[in-house]
């Protein structure tokens, strides 16, 4: 049996898929199917070349990603439970540190994983036993004594994938920095990790979380993630105004911990004198080398200040970033994170529409993309493929998100065509939908024919929140991967089976 690696030859360039062998797990190893890899900020730094000083001037078979989940495929010996002590089994979905610390050092033993100066990183060149090193392929293998959690059962793939990366890292920052009910906090940046932030601190008992970003539609997805003030760099387009504003929302004092999730050196400054007297500077964002800035050392002394930072993470920090997502599953707009799913075949494209988007956004959902390794071919009788497949009869139904477990659907919008493909789906359905309730979710049940014959009713549930906006621009794509996780088939038989859907 082989699996897929995705290959970086050109750093800008396209990726190439390569089969290796999938190996066995040895004693304490777990060889998981990965279902998800989510293209973070830090994986962009390294396809466009930022980042030669680690990797080298050109990619030599360059293999990387480390933002995952996937289903235990085969346990090594003496693998019975996760890093949480529950029991452990083939099939269930796991999410895991991409990192390894040594566990048996001074600083692993001063509750500092993430700073272990024995951490092992995954090799990043393809080819390399057990070839399933990263996270841009169809396996990964864990490695004896690697940190894995199951994930619960409410929390989906899309809203996991980033669990072990960005969440991880923000609840496990934000707690470095002495978070604590009650205080203010200060966000730099409204990107992936920002946005977590956001959530984290919300559900911390901050008393005021204040954005800073330069987008609108950032500032907004940051207001909907819990956000009390958002301030626009194009309103206070200086550092000077900017600060005066933290210390107008603070009456005066400054905020208790101000957090750089930008990673462009020249926001630190400006963030440390956003702080009150006594409080933390949280630095995260800078990965890239090269990121020098310059501050009054006095005026770190005089205000009492305190400098965090934080790269990696202990264990504990993931376990409790599942805990979070399940406890907060429908409080904070989670699905928005991720806008594009695409195959693992078309991660070239994923890489090209995140670097794109990563400008701006498309008002609606943060602009990052992830790559599902599903594989269509498993399912048995006759195939289904969402591109060929004939639809015969469609219906959109529209239900509320606030009934959305406890009602039938109730049909408002429900007709039949005749269309030659699911592409014709999406305009003619979709839109008098979106347009006719902004923010609800759709539920669209389709009715089509197979090659043989056969009749299956395949249900859509979309967990996207439309918007008005969201109709007027080209996104039919985003509404498609956002479907992503979400299908069920009905078969003859009546048995109901949930796959991943690519669109
Ligand atoms: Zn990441
Ligand atoms: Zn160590």
């Amino acid at each position: 049996m082989t699996g897929r690696v995705a290959v970086l030859k050109t750093y800008g360039g396209d990726f190439e898929l390569r089969e290796y062998p999938v190996p066995d797990p040895e004693p304490g190893a777990v060889l998981v199917r990965l279902t998800r890899a989510g293209v973070c900020g830090s994986d962009l730094h390294i396809w466009r070349g930022e980042m030669k000083g680690l990797y080298g001037d050109e990619p030599r078979d360059l293999t990387f990603g480390h933002e995952m989940c996937g289903r235990v495929a085969r346990l090594g010996a003496g693998v019975s439970v996760d890093s949480a002590g529950r029991p452990l089994a083939e099939g269930d979905r796991v999410t895991f540190l991409y990192f390894f610390p040594c566990g048996r050092c001074p600083v692993c033993l001063r509750d500092e994983m993430g700073s272990c100066p024995r951490k092992v990183r995954p090799n990043r060149v393809a080819g390399t036993p057990p070839y399933f090193n990263n996270a841009y392929g169809d396996y990964y293998y864990l490695r004896p004594g690697g940190h894995v959690f199951r994930i619960p059962d409410e929390v989906g793939d899309d809203v996991a994938t980033p669990a072990n990366c960005a969440l991880a890292q923000v609840i496990y920052g934000l707690a470095r920095a002495g978070l604590r009910p009650g205080d203010t906090v200060v966000i730099q940046g409204a990107g992936g990790l920002g946005l977590n932030a956001v959530a984290v601190a919300r559900d911390a008992g901050a008393e005021r979380v204040i954005v800073v970003d330069r987008v609108a539609s950032r500032l907004q997805l940051a207001r909907d993630f819990g956000a009390d003030h958002a301030l626009s760099l194009g309103e206070l387009p200086t550092p000077e105004r900017r600060v005066q504003a933290v210390m107008d929302l603070t009456d005066g004092f400054g905020a208790d911990i101000v957090a750089d999730f930008v990673g462009y050196p020249e926001v630190v400054p400006e963030g440390l004198r956003m702080l009150r007297g006594g409080g933390s500077y949280l630095e995260i964002g800078s990965i890239a080398p090269g990121n020098v800035f310059s501050y009054d050392a006095t005026a770190l002394v005089r205000g009492n200040a305190r400098l965090v930072a934080a790269s990696n993470y202990s264990p504990w920090a993931l376990g409790r970033a599942l805990a979070f997502l399940r406890k907060n599953a429908g409080r904070f707009p989670f699905e928005r994170l991720v806008s594009h799913v695409f195959p693992l075949a078309r991660i070239t494209e994923a890489f090209r529409e995140a670097d794109w988007k990563g400008r701006g956004g498309d008002g609606l959902r943060l602009s990052r993309a992830a790559l599902s390794m599903a594989d269509w071919g498993v399912v048995p009788s006759s195939p289904f493929c969402c591109r060929s497949a004939r639809v015969s009869r469609a219906q959109v139904r529209l239900r509320s998100s606030r009934t959305w477990k406890r009602s039938r659907p109730s049909p408002s919008v429900s007709s039949s065509t005749r269309s030659p493909s699911w592409k014709a789906l999406r305009p003619r359905w979709f839109v008098p939908v979106a347009r006719r309730s902004p923010g609800s979710r759709v539920w669209i049940e389709v009715t089509h024919s197979t090659q043989r014959g056969i009749r299956w009713v395949m249900s859509l549930v979309l967990k996207v929140c439309f918007s008005s906006s969201l109709t007027q621009s080209r996104t039919w794509s985003v509404c498609g991967s956002a479907i992503s996780s979400a299908v069920t088939r009905q078969g003859p038989s009546g048995a109901k089976v949930s796959r991943d859907f690519i669109w």
